[in-house]
């Protein structure tokens, strides 16, 4: 699993949960997983117009 903003790896755990998050873009089901630093630098709102 990769970050769709900065393409590292994100770790998961032993319960297969990634370390960080998922966004949906509006009006698509697809998830995007999110690492825990892009997480932290960008809004929700930012990070969507990156996808
Ligand atoms: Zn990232």
């Amino acid at each position: 699993m990769k970050c769709s903003i900065c393409s590292k790896p994100i770790e998961e755990t032993f319960l297969k949960k990634i370390i960080g998050t998922y966004i949906k873009k509006l009006g698509s089901s697809k998830k995007y997983p999110i690492c825990p630093e892009c997480q932290k630098k960008f809004k929700k709102e930012e990070l969507l117009t990156k996808l």
